[in-house]
């Protein structure tokens, strides 16, 4: 039996949605072709779109479907690269998605110039460097809604006033793929220019992004496509549609929309309670982000004196499934860029554990998890050469 608390990194398929994808699995058109076939597919894709887009709370026309949220971040990002006016730096955080880390590494790289912020120890980005860094050379600020390993949300409306005073040309961009879903959020009066999303993150298959760009017809001139070729997305993303993925994400919304909100009370009772567990159990522990508003089902602990690293292989052999960071920097020791924007010491940040708690887990899961911590935590302790350094 596999206990799944990784549902930060990827969810398990909503029953809802693995029906959806089964009933369409013979609708093999392609939507721009003028034929029957096509057609009834492009009809499902409309379809798909109109609950999508009410889900979110945003206009059809703003919405682009792209393979994945990464690519979405791209796209916004190497906009820069193709700017012809004169403000094309970038503020983003040090506590980004490697998506967008990497892709602000690779802008510098190439003449852009680029500003990474730091947060405070609780993950919050810090707001006089990010008033310090504003100017009329601002072309785009990338700060992500909640990060994806320690949960922390941003105070968005916050960061669009301080940009809208220093700055008001400049392009809001969030990361939004770990907060749709978890957080109610409505696109229209969300005080941002742009936003990326994923499908995989909200329990419908990997390979669907979305990238949404307010009023896309005034705005899209502030944004190069990363992909040329067909007429697809209004022209703005060519490729063949990922039609399964389009009808499955609309599934998803459609359940999401029923269940969620009950669904982030349960999962935040869930995590509460396995902090209480352990905070009371286990000696030597720091619950990272704890004090600033967090996503309801993430929970990352750094347990002192062991590594990330073991535990997770202890808690793997023990059918656990969780994390350390971030599933990208998975097959690298290094230690978490996030923990290390928050604590700046490579110990703390080494030894700890991201649990993300899902629509299946239950509070059974966390009284089975906490009993294994225990043991094991106890076992890697007594072997630790850093225990009584
Ligand atoms: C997972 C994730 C992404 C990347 O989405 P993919 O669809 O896997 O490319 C980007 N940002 C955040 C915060 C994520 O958690």
């Amino acid at each position: 039996m596999n206990v799944y608390l990784d549902n930060n990194a990827t969810t398990p398929l909503h029953p809802e949605v693995k029906e959806a994808i089964i009933s369409f699995l013979d609708y093999y058109g392609n939507p721009s072709s003028m034929h029957e076939t096509g057609r009834m597919v492009k009809e499902k894709i409309e379809e798909s779109k109109d609950i999508i887009s009410q889900f979110l709370g945003a206009k059809k026309e703003d919405l682009i479907f792209t393979s994945c949220g990464s690519e979405s971040n791209n796209t916004v990002l190497k906009s820069l690269l193709f700017s012809k006016n004169k403000n094309n730096q970038l503020i983003t955080s040090k506590i980004e998605h490697p998506s967008v880390i990497e892709t602000a590494r690779f802008l510098k790289n190439n003449s852009i110039p680029v500003s990474f912020l730091n947060v405070d120890s609780n993950g919050l980005i810090l707001f006089d460097e990010l008033e310090e860094e504003l100017s009329s050379k601002t072309g785009i600020v990338s700060i992500m809604y909640a990060n994806n390993e320690i949960g922390t949300i941003q105070p968005i409306d916050k960061i669009a006033s301080i940009i809208k005073e220093k700055a008001p040309e400049a392009i809001f961009h969030t990361d939004l793929v770990q907060a749709i879903g978890k957080v109610n959020i409505n696109l229209s009066s969300l005080p941002i220019d742009a936003a990326s999303i994923s499908a995989h993150k909200l329990y419908a298959p990997k390979g669907l992004g979305l990238l949404y760009i307010k009023d896309f017809n005034k705005m899209k001139k502030n944004f190069t496509p990363l992909i040329h070729g067909g007429h697809q997305e209004q022209g703005f993303r060519a490729g063949t549609e990922n039609t399964l993925g389009i009808v499955a994400l609309a599934a998803a919304c459609k359940a999401l929309t029923r269940e969620m909100d009950e669904e982030i009370k349960r999962i935040k009772q869930i995590r509460d309670y396995f902090e209480f567990r352990i905070s009371n159990e286990i000696d030597n522990i720091i619950i990272n982000g704890k004090n600033s508003p967090r996503l309801c089902g993430t929970s990352n602990v750094t347990f002192k004196f062991v590594e990330g690293e073991s535990i997770l292989l202890r808690l793997d052999l023990n059918g656990f499934s969780v994390s350390t960071g971030s599933a990208c920097s998975t097959g690298s020791l290094e230690p978490s860029h996030v923990l290390m924007a928050l604590y700046n010491d490579p110990e703390l940040a080494h030894g700890s554990i991201r649990f993300s708690f899902g629509r299946e887990n239950t509070r059974d899961d966390v009284d089975k998890l906490v009993a294994v911590l225990k043991k094991e935590i106890g076992y890697l302790r007594s072997i630790s050469p850093l225990k009584n350094k």
